[in-house]
């Protein structure tokens, strides 16, 4: 395989550079997310659009636009290349043109967490972590788990009391230590940050370290190439932390970059749901920042992020691309997840349930129109969330 092309990295809000070859979490002097920056002309020499043809198919592909220096460090289940799954029944169904699902469910782990923590354990590893920790309301933790069991490293999780029994019975069988906090995530947040100086825990939450995205951006470049180097015309994404949506961002970027695409972009949408919406408030409220949101509740666990640390890039997102924020509520998530079921056959997460309801909403609106092609997301598998289909 190639080398990574991979420089330094920035602060996604003050633009600090920080040396990407030790271990960071947040940027040193604002306290906000960083992102990796690669040397895009020297990885353009070896990876192309004709290279990926003969590549492996798991996300590895994109090893120049990856963090990880040596590929003995890499630590794959064979995480990506999932399907885009057209979906012409639920788009009569729904009155929209033309509807992909891309579905995240064959992921190792039955979830796309697979792609951010398989980097994150990965460059984690080859800058000398032993121990990682992180919160979890669901299937983080899992995809923790596996991949720090798989590297030789120990897991270390913080689980919301009423997280989906299959996340904490997963993550435990699959050897991390998991303990159970009368709380939210951002209470099980608020655990790590407090052990993680004495008992010498590497913090791998959500953009609390500038690996995880760029797993979850490969999102981008699968979709790309699956519609023949274009891009849709609208991603409806399920949003909690945040990291596929930016992530899928920074790739357009560095595709454009690479001279694969042109300078256009999709119209982003965020949706959430109504019990747990920060990121909708802020956006309506034309807000750069998102308050935390009070008394968080849905029973789609991985929407349920009161409060995001990389809210501003999201809401940047949206507000670029003339995109949407969309609240939906459990009811209609849970409906949209049996849409996907009876009309495409996926037995669909709650999260990309969610995207239904917000697909029609769009299309009642007008930000869809009739000839645009969509993307929506099924970001875990159903069958981990058989409690909440039964309560
Ligand atoms: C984590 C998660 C999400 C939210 O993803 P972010 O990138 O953190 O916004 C959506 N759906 C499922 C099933 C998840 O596990």
């Amino acid at each position: 395989m190639t080398r990574s092309s991979l420089t330094h990295l920035e602060c996604g809000a003050c633009g600090a550079e920080h040396d990407a070859s030790r271990l960071h979490n947040v940027c040193a002097h604002c306290g906000k997310p960083l992102l990796a920056r690669y040397d895009l002309a020297a990885a353009g020499r070896s990876l192309t659009r004709e290279s990926l043809r003969s590549r492996r198919t798991d996300l590895w592909r994109y090893s120049e636009v990856l963090p990880i220096a040596d590929d003995a460090n890499i630590v794959s289940l064979g995480e990506g290349s999932t399907p885009l799954v057209r979906a012409e029944r639920l788009a009569g169904e729904i009155g929209c043109g033309e509807l992909y699902i891309k579905d995240e469910a064959g992921n190792p782990t039955q979830s796309f967490k697979a792609r951010g923590m398989a980097v994150a354990v990965s460059r984690a590893k080859e800058l000398g972590v032993t121990r990682l920790a992180a919160p979890s309301a669901g299937n983080a933790g899992g995809a923790l788990a596996a991949y720090a069991t798989r590297a030789g490293l120990e897991a270390y999780l913080f689980m919301p009391r009423d997280t989906p029994r299959a996340n904490v019975i997963e993550a435990t069988f699959t050897g991390a230590h998991v303990r159970l906090v009368d709380g939210l995530i951002t209470d099980c947040g608020a655990e790590v940050a407090r052990g993680k100086e004495s008992a010498g825990w590497f913090d791998v939450s959500t953009l609390k370290e500038p690996y995880r995205v760029e797993g979850k951006k490969t999102l981008g470049y699968e979709l790309a190439e699956q519609l023949g180097w274009t891009l849709p015309d609208v991603i409806v994404y399920p949003t909690g932390g945040g990291t596929g949506l930016i992530g899928m961002w920074k790739a357009f970027a560095e595709m454009e970059a690479l001279g694969w695409i042109g300078s256009g972009r999709p119209k982003m949408v965020t949706v959430q749901a109504d019990g747990c919406a920060p990121i909708v408030t802020a956006f309506e409220n034309g807000a750069r920042f998102a308050d935390e949101f009070p008394n968080a509740a849905t029973i789609a666990s991985g929407l349920r992020v009161p409060k995001a640390i990389g809210d501003f890039l999201i809401l940047d997102a949206l507000r670029e691309s003339g995109g949407a924020a969309v609240a939906v509520s459990d009811a209609d998530l849970i409906q949209g997840a049996r849409d996907i079921a009876r009309f495409e056959g996926i037995f669909a997460c709650p999260e990309g349930g969610a995207c239904v309801p917000a697909v029609r909403r769009l299309v009642a609106d007008g930000t869809i129109g009739p000839a645009d092609r969509v993307v929506i997301f099924n970001t875990a598998a159903g069958v981990k969330y058989l409690d909440t289909y039964t309560q």
